[in-house]
């Protein structure tokens, strides 16, 4: 970093007066914790008896038979507790709400997959917690919002706008205002103001840490290559920090490529050619926006994919070559997706599935005696809907028709 809060030309803090206090407080908690010597143990701690760190690094030796090429590793983030890398963002900030002595936190979540983190954090913790989400999105991702409510979180809907993410961040915001003093902004991923990217790769470090040290013990030497798909990018800089000071080492990040680059419906921020830059929602990144800044919509067939910008870290180890972006297609991660599960009985978050598709592409390139390191940030219980739907599995719907069918009986029963 040059600047403070900068990467290259990226980052920075552009928050409302009110909250530069608040903001400033929080880099010196940061700050202080990283300087504590007992601060990262305690984090490794927790991560080992809460969320089943460290992940293992799984040797996929069907699919590296498939293929020919490298032999295939997969980092196995999808052991986490709650299912996803997240967990080791949201329990990280869970110690640093303690030591700053705040009792409640609050989240903006699309998908719900952050929203269930936090609170599941905060019912540790003993934290009030309240999680933002688009009306929109409270509709569509209700077995989300029925975790959130179990877990002892308020969800309030956001009925303006477009009713979906970009409203919710408003209204967090406009929260966090409101009761800065005993509240703490959870941020998702490796975006925002600064601290927060600095603070969540921090965290997020631990990926790459363990990745390093489990791929010398099993492989006995660095691998070749890296692949991790990025929506924010919080578990593709998470991983790839273990691996920046090895040149040797080809990190690959993969975006959203939705419907295809040429259909507009995507959200390929630095693989493809519409993101230009911009100030928003509290940073400066790429942003998927037309000429007057207005955000344009985004498509991908993974929730945790579907966003306008991209962390400004990356942004600059794009910039400096280091980190390559390729994209995937939503058919391309489903075919990936299916193979994964067949050949290795292993079931990857449609996220992850795109870092799979990139490698698929490319391994059969290396010789046998080189490895890659596929970063799989999560599990794909949570899409069983989605996938469902897209293998057009009769019987699927058909059990979804029938539950449909004894609510509605139930609901008359109720009535008469
Ligand atoms: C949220 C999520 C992502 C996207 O977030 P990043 O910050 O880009 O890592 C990727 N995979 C899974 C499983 C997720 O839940």
């Amino acid at each position: 970093m040059s600047k403070t809060g900068y990467y290259g030309n990226w980052g920075g803090a552009f928050v409302p007066e009110i909250l530069h206090e608040t903001f400033r407080k929080l880099g010196v908690a940061f700050i202080e914790a990283k300087a504590d010597p007992d601060f990262w143990p305690r984090y490794v701690e927790l991560m080992g008896s809460y969320s089943c760190r460290p992940t293992p690094l799984t040797f996929a030796e069907n699919l590296s038979r498939r293929f020919g090429g490298a032999k295939i590793f997969i980092k196995r983030e999808d052991l986490n507790h709650t299912g996803a890398h997240k967990a080791n963002n949201v329990m990280g900030q869970g110690l640093l709400v303690q030591r700053m002595g705040k009792t409640r936190v609050i989240a903006e979540t699309g998908a719900g997959q952050h929203g269930v983190a936090t609170a599941t954090m905060a019912a540790k913790f003993g934290f009030d917690c309240t999680i933002y989400m688009g009306e929109e999105d409270v509709q569509r991702q209700r077995p989300n919002v029925f975790w959130m409510e179990k877990l002892g979180a308020t969800v309030v809907p956001v009925a303006s706008g477009s009713r979906t993410l970009k409203d919710a961040i408003n209204e967090a915001f406009r929260d966090w205002v409101a009761n800065m003093d005993c509240t703490h902004y959870v941020m998702g991923t490796v975006c925002g103001p600064h601290p927060f990217p600095e603070m969540v790769a921090w965290f997020q470090k631990i990926i790459g840490d363990e990745a390093r040290r489990q791929i010398l013990a099993i492989h006995g030497k660095l691998p070749a290559r890296i692949y991790a798909c990025v929506g924010g990018g919080s578990n593709a800089v998470g991983i790839f920090q273990g691996f920046l000071a090895d040149n040797g080492v080809e990190l690959a990040g993969v975006e959203a490529g939705g419907k295809g680059l040429a259909s507009g419906l995507h959200a390929a921020r630095l693989a493809g050619s519409d993101a230009s830059p911009g100030v928003a929602q509290g940073y400066k990144t790429m942003f998927l926006q037309d000429e007057d800044g207005q955000m344009l919509d985004t498509h991908s067939v993974a929730a945790g994919l579907d966003y306008i910008g991209v962390s400004p870290i990356l942004v600059d180890l794009w910039e400096q070559g280091r980190v390559r972006f390729s994209a995937a297609t939503d058919d391309e991660v489903m075919a990936a997706l299916q193979l994964t599960i067949r050949s290795e009985g292993i079931i990857p978050a449609l996220e992850s599935a795109h870092a799979f598709v990139q490698a698929f592409k490319e391994v059969g390139d290396l010789p046998p005696e080189e490895a890659i390191i596929i970063n799989q940030s999560g599990r794909g219980d949570k899409d069983i809907f989605t996938i469902a739907d897209a293998f057009s599995d009769p019987s699927w719907r058909e059990f979804i028709r029938n539950k449909g069918e004894e609510y509605a009986d139930g609901a008359r029963q109720e009535s008469d």
